[in-house]
């Protein structure tokens, strides 16, 4: 059986950064599946399709024309031949991303797809579902926390760092909206996974928090 680490957790949790440095770590593969429902719900944009249109959404998900090349250390998302890492990350598209994510059978369409990701010698899945409901058999499963106000204040470095007006208050209202959002939603409502273990990052940095997973993967 192929060795899965499941990373599921909220908005700036910063999953997606310790699921990298963890697959880094062990030379694992990683998905990132949040960028799958952010290519699908820009694909559909640019196809004219609503997000709301859930038969041509499914069809879309199916056939979904992406690849995730590794270079360097990083994954560049190709869409149709065109390289869209820097525009799926865009805050628009997170939003497209959000509505296609509640509509289970775009959900079930994805899921063959995600499931593939899983090769020899592992992966490391980051996600809100991944433990949950796509991984449910991944033999170590996280669930990675931080306050809201931490989540903001990193949040707020990041946007800082990229020359982006924010102000932290607006922020910490942002984060505690999409999680009241993620949690609270009928399909694959976020949550921790009944034997995930779970960490709160809030007083850890990033090396700390990867350390910690991988203690828990030596077990
Ligand atoms: O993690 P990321 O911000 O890239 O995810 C974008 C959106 O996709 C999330 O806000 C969430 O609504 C959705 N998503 C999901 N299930 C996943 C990953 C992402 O519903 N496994």
């Amino acid at each position: 059986m192929i060795p899965i680490i499941t990373i599921d957790g909220p908005v700036s949790s910063g999953k997606g950064t310790v699921a990298r440095l963890v697959a880094a770590r062990l030379a694992w593969h990683l998905l990132d599946s949040g960028a799958l429902y952010r290519v699908l719900g820009l694909y559909a944009t640019r196809q004219g399709v609503a997000l709301d249109d859930q038969p041509a959404l499914i069809r879309l998900a199916e056939n979904l024309p992406v690849v995730f090349r590794e270079q360097n250390g990083d994954t560049a998302v190709v869409l149709d031949g065109e390289d869209v890492s820097a525009d799926i990350r865009r805050e628009e598209v997170g939003e497209m991303a959000s509505q296609v994510a509640v509509l289970q059978p775009v959900r079930d369409a994805l899921f063959a797809r995600q499931r593939a990701f899983a090769l020899s010698p592992g992966l490391v899945a980051d996600g809100r579902d991944m433990g949950t409901v796509v991984f449910q058999d991944a033999p170590l499963k996280i669930y990675l926390n931080a306050s809201a106000e931490e989540r903001a204040r990193r949040r707020y470095a990041q946007l800082k760092e990229k020359g982006f007006d924010a102000t932290l208050a607006t922020l910490i209202e942002d984060i505690q909206t999409r999680d009241d959002r993620d949690m609270n939603r009928d399909v694959a409502p976020l949550k921790p996974a009944d034997d995930a273990v779970e960490i709160d990052s809030t007083s850890l940095s990033v090396e700390q928090v990867v350390d910690a997973i991988l203690d828990e993967a030596a077990r």
